[in-house]
């Protein structure tokens, strides 16, 4: 491998990534709060806008590499703003999903209790007439 980019990949590997666990906590304190007001399609929306400065944010890091194989060495703020970015960016969407997914789940059966979607006619678990 390009001497430049391993180098590269080393001090990417060094900046410590804390987002699993932000995003967990952030989730179980956004689902205390989420109420059934919140709409599912404003959250989609919001994850779809996610998802795209996301995308873009690790695009911005694949030309980081392909400048440092070409010699254009990258200033070390970069890289790691770049990577913190990429961090927040997808604790958010962890976030989102979670969300989502609680507000989906929002009516339970009346004859078994099994949590079903919010548009579901039938019991996922019983077939029973929700
Ligand atoms: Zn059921």
């Amino acid at each position: 491998m390009d001497e430049k980019v391993k180098a590269l990949l080393e001090r990417v590997k060094g900046t410590a990534s804390y987002a699993a666990d932000a995003a967990a906590d952030s989730a179980r304190a956004a689902g205390k709060k989420a109420g059934q007001m919140v709409d599912v399609a404003k959250l989609n929306v919001q994850l779809f806008d996610l998802n795209g400065e996301y995308n873009d944010i690790l695009r911005q890091l694949g030309q980081v590499m392909v400048d440092t194989h070409r010699g254009q060495a990258p200033e070390g703020a970069l890289v790691t703003s770049l990577l913190n970015q990429a961090d927040e960016k997808s604790g958010k969407i962890a976030e989102l999903k979670n969300r989502i997914s609680d507000l989906k789940q929002a009516q339970t059966c009346p004859a078994c209790g099994a949590p079903c979607g919010k548009g579901d006619k039938f019991c996922r678990s019983c077939g029973g007439k929700l």
